[in-house]
Order: C-alpha cells, then sequence, then structure tokens
C-alpha cells in the first residue's frame, strides 16, 4: 500500500510539473520554470593533473574554462544557479561530485576537460654498429660480423585537434537508472522512511518511471551535446561530434540529471595547447558553450509549451484526483 502511495505520489508531483509547463505561455528561457541550477564539473584537479601538455595541465585548463563558463551562464541567465564541484586546485572524489550534483537537484551537469592523443614516433637511421656473433658448434664454430642499423626515435606531437562532446553510453543505461532511481527527489528527504515505508525499487511501477526519466536524460543530454557542437563548428573549431562512451565518464551515468563532458580541445597538439591556455581561446569554448545552452533551454520550453511533454499525461491524469488527498494526507504528516 505505502508503495503504490509513494509511486502515485510521483506520477501527480510529475504531472502538475507538466501541466504548469503547458499552462504557462509566458517565454522566459533560463528561468525557473525550465531548469533551475546547472552544476559545473571542472575535470580532474589537486593530484590528479590529468593529460599535460609542454608546458601545461589539463587540470588548470579545466578549472579556467569552467570558471569563465559559469561567469558567463550567470550573466546571460541571472535566474540560474550555478554551482561547481570545485573552484580550486583540488580533487573531489568522482562520486562525491556525483552526490554534489544530485545533492543539490542539479538539472543539468557540464562536465570540463581536455582532450589527448599519443603522437607518432617515428625513426631515423643515424649510423651503423658493427656487432660481432658466432655459428656452428664445436670445430666449426665460426666468428661472424654484421652491420647492424641504428636508430633514432623522435616523438612526433599528435595533430589531432577540435573538440568533442560525450555523452554516456546508451548501452550503459542500467547505470543512469540506477542512478535516477537512487536519486529520486522524495528519497532525498528527511523522514523519508517515516513518511514513506521501505519503498521497494525494484517494483515495476518505480523502474517503470525510472526507465521514463533515464530516457528523458538520454533525449536531453544527447541535444544539448549536439547543440554544443554546432557552436564550436560555427567559430571554426574542429567538430568531432557528439560521442557515446562508457569509460571514464562514470560521473555521466551517476549523475540523476541530463549531462554532458565537453573535451574543448587537445593538449597534444602544440597550436590547440596555446589556444586552450589563452584568454581569448578560453572565451571562446565558454561562449560556445552558453550560446548551445541557450539553444538547448529554447528547445526544452517550446517542447513544453507545444505539450511536447516526455511523460504520458493522459494516463497521469487518470490517478489526479485520487492523488490530490494523498498528497494533502503527505503535507499533513510532515507538518
Ligand atoms: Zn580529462
Amino acid at each position: 500500500m505505502t508503495l503504490r502511495i509513494f509511486c502515485l505520489f510521483i506520477l501527480a508531483s510529475a504531472f502538475i510539473t507538466v501541466s504548469s509547463f503547458v499552462k504557462d505561455q509566458s517565454p522566459a528561457i533560463g528561468s525557473k520554470k525550465v531548469i533551475s541550477t546547472v552544476i559545473i564539473d571542472p575535470g580532474h584537479g589537486g593530484s590528479d593533473f590529468g593529460a599535460r601538455g609542454k608546458y601545461s595541465n589539463e587540470k588548470d585548463i579545466c578549472l579556467a574554462v569552467s570558471l569563465k563558463l559559469g561567469e558567463l551562464i550567470s550573466k546571460e541567465f541571472p535566474s540560474l544557479r550555478v554551482l561547481y564541484t570545485r573552484t580550486e586546485d583540488t580533487y573531489p572524489e568522482l562520486h562525491d561530485r556525483a552526490k554534489f550534483a544530485n545533492g543539490n537537484k542539479g538539472d543539468l551537469y557540464l562536465c570540463i576537460h581536455v582532450n589527448a592523443a599519443r603522437g607518432k614516433r617515428v625513426g631515423e637511421i643515424v649510423g651503423y654498429k658493427t656487432v660481432t656473433y658466432y655459428t656452428g658448434k664445436g670445430a666449426s664454430r665460426k666468428k661472424r660480423t654484421k652491420r647492424v642499423p641504428q636508430y633514432r626515435y623522435t616523438n612526433l606531437p599528435s595533430e589531432a585537434k577540435g573538440t568533442e562532446t560525450y555523452i554516456w553510453g546508451a548501452h550503459r543505461s542500467e547505470d543512469k537508472e540506477l542512478a535516477v532511481i537512487e536519486n529520486a527527489p522524495m528519497m532525498q528527504e528527511e523522514n523519508f522512511e517515516q513518511n514513506y515505508g521501505n519503498v521497494d525499487v525494484n517494483a515495476p511501477e518505480f523502474i517503470a518511471i525510472s526507465l521514463l526519466k533515464t530516457k528523458q536524460y538520454f533525449k536531453r543530454s544527447a541535444t544539448l551535446a549536439g547543440f554544443i557542437q554546432d557552436e564550436f563548428a560555427k567559430v571554426g573549431r574542429v567538430d568531432r561530434d557528439v560521442r557515446q562512451r562508457a569509460i571514464g565518464i562514470w560521473v555521466l551515468q551517476a549523475t540523476a540529471m541530463p549531462s554532458v563532458l565537453v573535451e574543448t580541445g587537445f593538449i597534444s597538439n602544440p597550436e590547440e595547447e596555446d589556444y586552450l591556455n589563452s584568454q581569448q581561446g578560453q572565451e571562446e569554448l565558454s561562449a560556445c558553450i552558453v550560446r548551445g545552452l541557450k539553444n538547448y533551454l529554447a528547445w526544452l520550453e517550446q517542447k513544453q509549451q507545444t505539450g511536447g511533454v516526455e511523460t504520458t499525461s493522459a494516463t497521469l491524469a487518470k490517478t489526479m484526483s485520487f492523488l490530490e488527498t494523498v498528497e494533502n494526507r503527505h503535507k499533513l504528516s510532515s507538518k
């Protein structure tokens, strides 16, 4: 019974949110109506240097770009709350970063990184050396010599350049579901057990809702990633596209919200290392991400205003009257 009420309550909250979007026609990009909290996660930090270039480290570039990005978001969308997983040269554990994002009820997770590619190792012959060797055994043993080429190896810097934006791999969506399940807003409430009793996260109703959320987050993450890459391409960055990856992007799976990881450029390419370390480069990167975010918010708004919501409101509507009673009871009981 308690589980049933709990699930229906989630449905009710979703319906209330959905219907308030549908009713409200006033466009306000960046207002609380679409999203309210953005989490920025500068990759690496502290003893984790990330990739290393000729003269700079990934962790420092991640932080510099992230701080500029946050500043620009606040300027463009004053009503958005911007939170950072780190603002100094420290290393928060990955699960702590995810916990921070989930605990602060982030609506979006932007993870900033710098890419690196191994360059080619080329060898050239710089001379020859004579080496002695023996063949045969006993009386037929003979001493021989041969000329062996001597090489000098040089590591050529990698020519890889450009930006790519990652979303978590679709094949790993079980992990995202788990994050969604574990972070259902109600489960973060104080007195949760007291109010809702023991919730079975394996219950079909609960899993159905989590799946719905997971799909919605995937679609949103992919859309945002696409908008961001479009902006990079417009300013002439080499567009390495939106990619899915399951390794090294654990935070993307662990955050119960749409999330993207931007690999801003290649520190292994000397030209790109200069760009990544320059004021102009960092500002350009931040501005591209902000324009991508702006398009994403407009897309979300339009989707919500035209009723293109990602939930089946008809099903939800049926349970409404019953749920109002449940909700009122919940309000009374939590007083
Ligand atoms: Zn990195």
